[in-house]
């Protein structure tokens, strides 16, 4: 029944995101959402921003949020690029920097939108495998591609590397770009934003989803040399100008602004998530070693369908793919203490 559809998305399977529940009140620890509310100012500055001036449509070029995002991170305004979520950047720099022939590499255990990217774009690609730890199969992603792709910390092992790896496939692939996809890079990784100067090939994503508690408002960036910038852009305005609304750009920078809130609250993610892989190791359970706001666990002892569908039936939601390679293997969001120690007791029975 998809005699309508066009040619190109007749046979894209597309990307399935984590169950948002409306019928029944989970613990919901499936979509690395953050426990914590945004920062109390990015929720007044919104507040502000809804009012008789939503009748202009936003500006284009999000001049402040832009300010307040080059603060942040010390880079150039003109290094900075805001769009509705870092799907939406990811996206956008799949169609920027990327050609069909050569493929685009990425490991073959990480974010599953980039193979749907690929497929949609017209790309090929070529998915590496991963060291048997789950660690990023670097030696591979150098050399012979269009495009390198590389989450870090990866999804959903929560493993990340450090900076002289991204500098090594950054320098092991001058004529291509690299995207460094570092949604959650706030929970105890190093970013490579400090490269962006040095190395014209580099693009890193960012995202106010995960660390910053915006998931709902969709505001994600792109942090470049100013021509990589300028290769989105083009991308956005054969599209859609106005991808961040005027209340998301107002809760943006208001969010980035707000340096105490954040440290605290991630901080607090952190902590949580020492305590709860502790417990985990305790009750059996193998966790690989998290950078992220989420745990990967498997237990040697148990099918993790079953772990997953108790779980669920007890009122916790996690992730699970029907991928060979991770089909044993849950993906656990950080909650409150509180939804921590839940799970924990529930696992233990
Ligand atoms: N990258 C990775 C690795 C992710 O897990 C996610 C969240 N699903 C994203 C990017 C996209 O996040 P958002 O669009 O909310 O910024």
């Amino acid at each position: 029944m998809k005699e309508f559809w066009s040619g190109r998305i007749r046979d894209i399977v597309p990307y399935t995101p984590g169950e948002q529940p409306r019928d029944r009140k989970f613990i919901k620890l499936n979509t690395n959402e953050n426990p914590y509310p945004p920062s109390p100012l990015a929720l007044q500055a919104m507040g502000e921003a809804v009012g008789g001036d939503l009748r202009l449509y936003p500006d284009p070029e999000c001049t402040q949020l832009r300010a307040a995002a080059a603060e942040c991170w010390g880079v150039k305004p003109e290094q900075v690029f805001c769009g509705n979520g870092s799907d939406e950047i990811l996206a956008f720099c799949f169609q920027a920097f990327f050609d069909p022939g050569r493929p685009v590499v990425f490991p073959k255990i990480t974010y599953s939108f980039y193979p749907v990217y690929t497929d949609y774009f017209g790309l090929d690609r070529r998915e590496v495998p991963m060291n048997p730890d789950f660690s990023d199969p670097v030696e591979l992603l150098c050399g012979n591609n269009g495009g390198v792709v590389l989450a870090n910390p990866n999804a959903p092992t929560g493993i990340a590397v450090e900076l002289d790896v991204v500098e090594k496939l950054l320098q092991a692939n001058p004529d291509v770009v690299v995207v460094v996809d570092e949604a959650y890079v706030d929970f105890g990784a190093q970013s490579a934003v400090g490269l962006i100067d040095r190395y014209p090939n580099l693009v890193v994503a960012q995202t106010l989803s995960k660390s910053r508690s915006l998931a709902g408002l969709r505001v994600g960036f792109a942090l470049g040399q100013e021509n990589l910038i300028q290769a989105l852009r083009c991308v956005r305005d054969s599209i859609n100008s106005y991808t961040v609304d005027r209340v998301a750009q107002a809760g943006a920078a208001a969010a980035l602004a707000d340096r105490e809130y954040f440290d605290r609250t991630r901080q607090k993610v952190m902590n949580t998530r020492a305590w709860t892989a502790e417990k985990l190791e305790r009750l059996g359970f193998t966790v690989c070693p998290s950078r992220t706001n989420f745990l990967f666990a498997r237990h040697p002892g148990r099918p993790g369908k079953e772990i997953f569908d108790h779980l669920r039936q007890e009122g916790i939601l996690v992730r699970r793919w029907d991928i060979p390679e991770i089909c044993d293997w849950l993906r656990i969001t950080i909650g409150t203490d509180e939804e921590m120690r839940t799970l924990i007791s529930v696992l233990a029975e």
